[in-house]
């Protein structure tokens, strides 16, 4: 993980994936660190942190100068890559309006997703044990599914593909 000095960063301040629940379901917290008063304590893989979307997020960190270690230290591996010149800054500016246009349209499909998605991915994806099969669900469900994938595919630059129901 690149330790880096998150929201002092141009692309970070374009984005805010990281807060917003696109890509995590909770930020860890350091041993013995304490949540910020709206922040809601949360267990993720035997993780204790605090659940994303984070409540001071608002277009930027509403409380930067009392944010958490996670948040001082994080960098996903899209802005490792622009630091390294692995990817060009204006490529990466793309792969964030991707991932916003793609999460828009998810939302439009699952309301929740508005909120955070992959908790709205892991619901929809929990619906198919009400159905007989999978051919059956895909076809009740082709453009939801499709949106998914887009989805995944936008975060992919972020993550390399890793599960996103998880810690940052
Ligand atoms: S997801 Fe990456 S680019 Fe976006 S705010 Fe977080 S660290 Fe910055
Ligand atoms: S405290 Fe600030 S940097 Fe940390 S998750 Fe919340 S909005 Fe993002």
């Amino acid at each position: 993980m690149a330790e880096v000095e998150i929201w002092d960063e141009d692309l970070c301040k374009a984005c805010g994936a990281c807060c917003d629940g696109s890509l995590f379901v909770q930020a860890k917290l350091a041993d013995g660190e304490g949540i910020l008063p709206d922040m809601e304590e949360s267990f993720a893989r035997n993780q204790r942190g605090f659940a994303l979307p984070c409540p001071y997020f608002c277009e930027t960190c509403t409380v930067y100068d009392i944010r958490p270690k996670i948040c001082r230290t994080f960098g996903c591996e899209l802005l490792a890559a622009v630091k390294d010149g692995a990817v060009p800054y204006t490529q990466a500016l793309q792969a964030v309006g991707r991932l916003r246009t793609a999460r828009a349209a998810l939302a439009t499909h699952l309301p929740d997703a508005a909120n955070s998605v992959p908790t709205a991915e892991q619901r929809f994806a929990a619906g198919y044990r009400n159905y007989p099969d999978l051919a059956a669900f895909q076809a009740d469900n082709a453009q939801t599914i499709a949106a998914i994938k887009e989805m995944q595919d936008a975060t992919r630059p972020f993550t390399h593909g890793k599960n996103s129901a998880t810690t940052m």
